[in-house]
């Protein structure tokens, strides 16, 4: 499965929907906020200001340094809340260890939330209210929608539990109706429980945790895992948790690493953005009325 056909449907629709919000005098604005050495979440701020400049969506790129204090960082979030011009705030990871990642993605205003990943935006989830949700989840449910599988009934086999991928895939696919079963460090045996799996998603940072004499023949196998290997000639390469070459063997569907589901969780983020802007429009219409003031961007 190629992430980047899906993802081209998503961004087509997310460029429309900023096009009218900008024309209505309420342009999506995104603030990247990086804090520390600038190298490990470089790569990815390039990416998202790329996809961000070709949708139209307005992309400020702050860099706070190593030094900077979890007030200073807090004050920073709370100023950006309150900035009607700022409607999605992504804080960039890792962050310097004196700086509380959970503190620190809990000061963001749940509507400004782009990434999914407030308490409150994990919550709703759970309430079968998908306002924002967390975008690595949301575009490995995406990839599984791509596939001609019915998902009501579907037996689903989610591998890793972390909050923001492998809970929150398991509770989205609960609410389409699936059978999801969730397997974690402490599973017995993983292949009894994939074996009887319809769709498998795995997100666990293990290469090679799954092979293709694990699956049941037809199965799709959404692979959401990143790891980088030695490539045997002094370099390293990208690869997910599944093995391609014996997966692809056995499975229906199989989703790339590189390629698939990482490039539609940069189009679930910008339709995110998209979303926040539309809910913050919303909220200061009804607040204060129609705009009068003309954002900069
Ligand atoms: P995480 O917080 O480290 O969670 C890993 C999960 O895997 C935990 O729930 C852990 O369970 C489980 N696990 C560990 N060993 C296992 C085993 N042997 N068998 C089954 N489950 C096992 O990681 P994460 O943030 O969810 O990320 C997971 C992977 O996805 C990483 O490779 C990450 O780089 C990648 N990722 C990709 C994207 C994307 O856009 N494609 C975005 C985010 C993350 P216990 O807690 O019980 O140990």
């Amino acid at each position: 499965m190629d992430g980047r056909i899906v993802s081209a449907r998503i961004r087509e629709k997310v460029g429309q929907k900023v096009a009218g919000l900008t024309a209505a005098n309420w342009p999506p604005r995104l603030v990247s906020i990086a804090v520390g050495a600038a190298e490990p979440a470089a790569l990815y701020i390039r990416n998202q200001k790329r996809v961000a400049d070709k949708l139209g969506i307005a992309f400020e790129d702050r860099h706070y340094p190593e030094g900077t204090t979890r007030e200073e960082m807090l004050a920073a979030v709370q100023a950006l809340n309150a900035d009607p011009r700022v409607t999605g705030i992504l804080i960039q990871r890792p962050v310097p260890g004196h700086i509380p990642m959970k503190e620190l993605q809990a000061a963001v205003h749940p509507l400004k939330d782009v990434e999914g990943m407030h308490p409150a935006s994990i919550g709703n989830i759970v309430y079968n209210d998908l306002i924002l949700g967390p975008c690595t989840a949301v575009a490995a449910v995406e990839m599984l929608r791509a596939t001609d599988l019915a998902l009501e009934g579907l037996e689903v086999v989610v591998v890793g539990h972390s909050e923001i991928v492998g809970k929150p895939i398991a509770f989205l696919l609960m609410s389409e109706g699936a059978t999801v079963t969730v397997c974690h460090h402490m599973t017995r045996d993983l292949s009894v429980h994939l074996r009887r799996a319809d769709a498998v998603f795995v997100a666990v940072g293990k290469p090679g945790l799954i092979d293709g004499s694990m699956l049941k023949p037809g199965a799709a196998v959404i692979d959401i895992g990143i790891n980088q290997i030695d490539d045997g000639a002094g370099g390293t390469r990208v690869v997910g948790d599944a093995d391609y070459a014996s997966c692809r063997e056995v499975a229906g569907w199989l989703t790339p690493v590189p390629g698939g589901v990482g490039p539609v969780t940069v189009s679930i983020l910008m339709r995110n953005v998209a979303k926040a802007a539309e809910l913050q429009k919303r909220h200061y219409e009804k607040q204060y009325g129609t705009p009068t003031f003309v954002p900069d961007v």
